[in-house]
């Protein structure tokens, strides 16, 4: 029998009062690194120098990792186990020091239920939208660790039915199922990424949870784009899933028409194929799949790069709301509920529009692994917090 795939993802961790440090999840505990492979780039805060030696890097890192994991030749068995910690002793932080944040609008589900949502009785896809994957530059610096306490933002907008201008919290709060890409190796300024160069710049995946004030975004993003609607906070994952991981769950990806222009066409286009599901308070509301996402991330990360702008180690792109025709896989409480219009029935009689204060929403995936057997990505969640006055204290967490 085959010993277990053991995809490793790539994570921060630190132990009690002790400085946080790179590792890698191994079933139910934590291989640390820096111990384990004596090499110092791992006891960083982040993975980023780690990312920055590249993909020959990568590969090799992880083929010494299985060999030691598995036993490297006879009496070597368990060598690692000295260096293997406990999953409920480690706390998990942000695991790259982000450099660029993107977040695109690719699947074709959502971009036409917010057009017909948005804008009824227009054609609810803009004409570029088939042409280029939409997208625009978010806050880096606002991207946090799952369990991240988010407070319920203020801003401008025009509130309820009177349609008066008031600066307020949020009577609008959402969130975007999505997945984000991890840029490992950066590029040259003036040079292009093209499709097929990819998985030689783009590390791993991560789960995404994109805040969203739809009160405040459809006031403010005429004809800029979103804005301070998304910036307050974006949450990911804690665990970096390596694309080698994912080699059993690439498929052809959807189909498109018209042809994209050659500089977004790949040779060998592959997409993923991922499993999501969304809860909010425990309650699975649905189960969003990214195989249907219209464009794939190598023709984001081409598109990204495509005018000469450079990548860098830490960039991360989100793909944007993962989402379905059916209400059992739209990735968003927009659609779930229909801009608020059909509130959600939750067990226990109930209902919800839009996001509530206290509202725990979580987000998993699952992907298939070689061999049979699925991959998690773990959890990215978040609490939402009452607006105050009082500042938010950084890395207030639910645990
Ligand atoms: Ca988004």
């Amino acid at each position: 029998m085959s010993p277990p795939f053991l995809p490793l993802p790539f994570g921060v961790f630190s132990v009690g009062a002790e400085r946080p440090r790179v590792g890698v999840a191994v079933g139910d505990r934590v291989l640390d690194l820096a111990s384990a492979l004596g090499d110092p780039v791992f006891d960083h805060p982040s993975l980023n120098p780690f990312l920055a030696r590249g993909p020959a890097a990568w590969t090799e890192t992880r083929a010494t990792l299985l060999h030691a994991l598995r036993g490297g030749g006879p009496g070597t068995e368990g060598r690692m186990e000295p260096y293997l910690i406990p999953r409920e002793r480690v706390r998990l932080h942000l695991p790259i020091e982000v450099a660029d944040f993107v977040d695109f609008f690719s699947s074709i589900e959502h971009a036409t239920n917010a057009g017909r949502i948005l804008r009824p009785g227009e054609e609810p896809l803009k004409p570029n939208w088939r042409h280029l994957p939409v997208g625009y530059h978010g806050r880096a610096g606002t991207v946090v660790v799952d369990g991240t306490r988010i407070r319920r933002p203020r801003g401008q907008y025009r509130a309820g039915a009177s349609g008066a201008l008031c600066y307020a919290p949020t009577a609008r709060l959402d969130i975007e199922v999505e997945l984000g890409f991890v840029v490992g190796a950066g590029s040259a300024l003036g040079s292009a990424v093209t499709v097929d160069e990819f998985e030689q710049h783009v590390f791993g995946a991560v789960l995404l949870l994109d805040w969203s004030a739809r009160d405040i975004q459809a006031w403010e993003y005429v004809p800029l784009g979103p804005f301070l609607g998304k910036s307050f906070a974006t949450t990911i994952s804690p665990w970096v899933i390596p694309l080698e991981s994912l080699a059993a769950a690439k498929i052809e990806p959807a189909p498109q028409d018209p042809p994209p222009l050659p500089h977004l066409t790949g040779t060998t286009p592959f997409s993923y194929d991922i499993t999501l599901e969304l809860r909010l308070n425990d309650h699975l509301v649905s189960t969003p799949s990214f195989a249907s996402m219209y464009w794939t991330p190598a023709q984001q990360l081409a598109h990204m790069t495509s005018n000469g702008a450079s990548l860098r180690t830490g960039d991360l792109y989100g793909t944007g709301t993962i989402s379905a025709w059916e209400a059992s896989g739209y990735g968003s409480f927009m659609e779930l509920t229909w801009n608020g219009e059909r509130p959600l029935e939750l067990p226990g009689g109930d209902q919800r529009g839009f996001l509530q204060d206290h509202d725990v929403v979580s987000l998993s995936a699952t992907a298939p692994a070689p061999g049979g057997g699925r991959i998690a990505f773990g959890q990215v969640s978040g609490r939402v917090l009452p607006a105050s006055d009082e500042p938010t204290t950084p890395n207030e967490r639910l645990r």
